[in-house]
């Protein structure tokens, strides 16, 4: 069964293209109107409740507007990715129709049964706990080497993220100030202490930046990067994810790969676009 909601802003155009809507939902929910159910009969419904509603019940929207649902979505935190096409052109109302869709590819919340989640974690808000939790699973997809290690889990609030190897290996992220680059960088310290990498912080960088594209959400900080480069990361990120990657090759038969690395990325040509 896959449903729709026409939003307010839409009745107009729905009623004259029912039948191109219908050939693609076969339950289409019109707010206000009787034919919706009830959560959706009062005409002053919010975007914000008409975004939950979506959600509860895996229904796609179609409105003329988006804002309100990007603001609901940098609000709430249960769903990670917000999807928003173009269905027709209503050439009346003089806009585009907009179809969003929030992706049913929810957050995976199901902990790795080798990670463990210090009290800090545990008992951190929703939000923070929920956030960590997917983004840690999503890195450590990209770390087979340690899918058989035991890792704890817990919360710092002194830097972005810390790595330790006590009794076991422990990775501590600022819920604040998290992004994959950090839990790439904290998980590479954990191969580090498996004895597997050299051990400074700008190799961890260059390893963490060689692993995968995952990690490019941010410039590292210890390598040195030209202004500028940060300024433009992203637009650069495949680029320099290069650099890393051949930095590592060249390390297989040269000691000074990090400064080869560095120099690499003073002279890129920086993509501004
Ligand atoms: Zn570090």
């Amino acid at each position: 069964m896959t449903s729709v909601i026409i939003d307010h802003d839409v009745i107009g155009w729905a009623y004259r293209n029912m039948s191109k809507i219908k050939s693609q939902y076969n339950d289409v929910n019109i707010i206000g109107k009787n034919n919706s159910s009830e959560e959706l009969m009062n005409n002053n419904i919010s975007d914000l409740n008409i975004a939950k509603y979506c959600l509860k019940n895996n229904c796609d929207l179609l409105t003329a507007d988006t804002k309100s649902y990007i603001d609901w979505f940098n609000a709430y935190t249960g769903i990670k990715k917000l999807m928003i096409s173009k269905f027709d052109y209503w050439n009346e109302g003089q806009r585009p129709i907009l179809l969003i869709q929030i992706n049913d590819n929810k957050m995976n919340l199901e902990l790795n049964p080798n990670v463990k989640i210090l009290r800090s974690l545990d008992t951190a808000p929703p939000r923070f706990k929920n956030k960590i939790i997917s983004m840690v699973n999503e890195s450590l997809i990209q770390f087979p080497e340690l899918s058989d290690d035991k890792i704890t889990l817990g919360i710092t609030h002194v830097n972005d993220g810390n790595a330790t190897w006590e009794d076991s290996y422990k990775i501590r992220l600022n819920p604040r100030r998290l992004t994959y680059f950090t839990i790439g960088h904290e998980l590479t310290h954990l191969l580090q202490f498996k004895g597997k990498l050299p051990m400074t912080e700008k190799s961890t960088d260059i390893f963490t930046l060689a692993r995968s594209m995952l990690f490019l959400d941010e410039p590292p900080c210890y390598l040195k990067i030209p202004r500028k480069l940060q300024n433009y990361w992203e637009e650069n990120s495949e680029l320099i994810h290069k650099i890393c990657k051949d930095s590592i090759e060249y390390r297989k038969n040269n000691r000074n790969y990090i400064q080869w690395a560095e120099n690499a990325f003073a002279k890129l040509k920086i993509n501004t676009k």
